[in-house]
């Protein structure tokens, strides 16, 4: 009995856990919102590949130069 009572107040704890859990994530989608609207591309167009974060180009090294896209 009481380790049924011992489960049932885990299981109590992870539903408050997820529901606060729920409300933090819901305000931190707010800002990296915009970073993925960040694209990187080479800036001598080499390739095409674009990348969403910041880096050097594969094929020429140059650091990506980043696309606002609106
Ligand atoms: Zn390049």
């Amino acid at each position: 009995m009481k380790k049924y009572t011992k489960v049932f107040l885990v299981l109590g704890g992870l539903c408050l856990f997820s529901l606060l859990a729920c409300g933090g994530a819901e305000k931190k989608t707010e800002a990296p919102a915009d970073i993925a609207n960040e694209k990187y591309q080479c800036p001598m167009k080499c390739t095409e590949e674009i990348l969403d974060k910041a880096g050097n180009c594969s094929l020429c090294g140059m650091e990506l130069e980043k696309i606002t896209k609106s």
